[in-house]
């Protein structure tokens, strides 16, 4: 977006906030992606209804302010997690609307039992994020978890967050959310909601999609074919490393060879899988047995970095660089 432009809408977007009581005081918090490297955030401890243009800072994409005299947001984290999980987003809502809200304090989804197309239509499928302690990484973890499939989330006994493709379309999807929560409220209250059933709902998701109402899918087509069977045969190296044969493990494993990454969430659900299991990575046992012999095989934690390590070992013996091949997938 446009500076200009992006900063006209966080502080109309703002207004609208604070006028539908969807945050108080100095809660919530509003952000506009301007370029490649710099997001526009709006500060903590200023009313979001009350915030100007001027006010509204620049940072880069590690949160560091390039432009403002106002302390940004305690939530940046947050925000930038999310702009790197998803290149598409170009702007987000965090904001505290009553009823979304409690269904995330009574931990209660809504994205089962839907009763309103115009959820589909609006939101696709509505998130939720898992409890974290504001201002640390607990809440950027567990939002990046979600974001990948959703433009709306619940955080748990938090509130709530959207995104879009600009800041207007983002407080929209938060309205959407709200108003939906609240019919939701109204029909627990009168009972016996008729929920539509997963046909229905699956015929709103097609109809949403040929009215190119959701978000940009990464088209298959455009990556490079090379590429992309080695992303697949380094998820079958590292799947097969640990022996995972079976149950759901072997069901993506078939899912992997028969679509390779067409859908996006099957990849993050085998990225997940390796994490689960980099306890059990069979580089990491050679260290700890023999850490004189293999002085390349550093100590590591992490399941994505421990993904590189394992399929790369062919790469090792050429003399070139371990890569790390599912880093980038994380991120789409
Ligand atoms: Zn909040």
């Amino acid at each position: 977006m446009q500076d200009a432009e992006a900063r006209r809408q966080i502080v109309e977007a703002g207004r609208r906030l604070r006028d539908r009581f969807f945050v108080a005081s100095n809660d919530g918090n509003l952000s506009a992606r301007v370029s490649d490297d710099r997001i526009l955030i709006t500060p903590t401890s200023v009313n979001k209804g009350d915030v100007t243009p001027e006010q509204v800072l620049t940072v880069d994409m590690q949160g560091k302010v390039v432009a403002g005299s106002l302390q940004p947001s305690s939530e940046t984290k947050m925000h930038l997690a999310v702009y790197c999980a998803r290149p598409d987003v170009q702007a987000i809502v965090h904001a505290h609307p009553p009823a979304a809200t409690g269904f995330a304090a009574c931990r209660i989804r809504l994205d089962q039992d839907v009763i309103l197309p115009e959820v589909v239509f609006g939101l696709g499928k509505i998130g939720f994020a898992e409890y974290g302690t504001p201002t640390t990484d607990e809440i950027p973890n567990a939002v990046v978890k979600e974001i990948p499939d959703c433009e709306a989330l619940l955080l748990s006994n938090h509130g709530a967050l959207t995104v879009g493709p600009d800041v207007m379309q983002a407080y929209y999807r938060m309205e959407v959310l709200e108003m939906y929560a609240r019919v939701r409220l109204v029909t627990r209250i009168l009972g016996e909601p008729k929920p539509l059933s997963p046909q229905e709902v699956g015929e709103l998701h097609k109809v949403r999609e040929r009215q190119g109402w959701g978000r940009a899918k990464p088209n298959i087509e455009d990556l490079d074919p090379a590429a992309l069977e080695t992303i697949v045969q380094i998820v079958l190296k590292v799947l097969e490393a640990r022996g995972i044969t079976g149950g759901p493990y072997g069901e993506s494993r078939a899912a992997c060879r028969a679509a390779p990454f067409h859908e996006y969430g099957s990849a993050r659900l085998l990225v997940e899988q390796v994490e689960l299991n980099q306890e059990h990575c069979p580089q990491e046992e050679h260290r700890r047995q023999r850490p004189d012999e293999d002085a390349d095989c550093q100590p590591h934690g992490d399941g994505l970095r421990c993904v590189g390590h394992v399929v790369t070992e062919g790469e090792h013996e050429a003399g070139e660089e371990p890569g790390d091949g599912l880093a980038d997938l994380g991120r789409e």
